[in-house]
């Protein structure tokens, strides 16, 4: 069994692979004894370097606490030749931890505003997923905290944010339910007020 192509921070060949952080020794510690509570043996040769892998890929799951998301959102353009249309950013791929479990979730958001004036950057859309979604989540407050933020710091005429992703507390544990997904979406200004834009900006997401 090998789980290198993903998991071995060593090869050199991951995308923007974040500077080695010292691990603490509590900190390894602390995974040494959950490898032993799993049913492990962390001295065995497999799992030697193991606490510090899953000490330093926790912090990249959480990287979300050092940043401010908003910071994404603070360079905007004033030339938009008129547009005042939805703009788009559809089936963002993301990865999430659940705060009850920490275990994966795995999913994809699409979100739109309607601009009043000024428009940002479209990359920086998902940029403001990843800053929190990369922190420990549920589902519920990630689409509230993407569309809140939208929000207050773009003021656009309207925000919809709709998320479906998979939780694996859900299909790899507990009642072990592969392939149900879990849909929240959040509707902010037009798109809450008046039923035809939020129709036709679901339509636009595929839903
Ligand atoms: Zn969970």
């Amino acid at each position: 069994m090998s789980c290198q192509n993903h998991d071995e921070p060593d090869d050199g060949d991951m995308v923007a692979a974040p500077p080695k952080i010292p691990v603490p020794e509590e900190v390894a510690d602390a995974v040494r004894t959950l490898l032993r509570w799993a049913g492990d043996d962390p001295s065995r040769e497999g799992l030697i370097d193991t606490p510090k892998r899953v000490a330093r890929a926790w912090r990249e799951y959480c990287q979300g606490y050092d940043e401010d998301p908003a910071h994404h959102l603070s360079r905007v353009f004033e030339e938009v030749g008129g547009y005042d249309e939805i703009v788009l950013l559809k089936d963002i791929p993301f990865q999430s931890h659940c705060e009850h479990h920490m275990a994966p979730i795995i999913g994809k958001a699409s979100i739109a505003y309607l601009p009043e004036n000024h428009v940002v950057g479209i990359s920086k859309l998902a940029r403001v997923l990843h800053g929190f979604a990369r922190r420990l989540q549920v589902q519920e407050r990630l689409t509230a905290q993407v569309a809140d933020c939208i929000w207050e710091h773009l003021k656009p005429r309207g925000v919809a944010v709709v998320i479906d992703a998979t939780h694996a507390c859900m299909t790899a544990r507990g009642v072990r339910t592969p392939g149900v997904g879990m849909v929240t979406s959040r509707m902010m200004g037009t798109f809450r007020e008046d039923e035809r834009s939020r129709k036709e900006v679901l339509a636009l997401m595929g839903y």
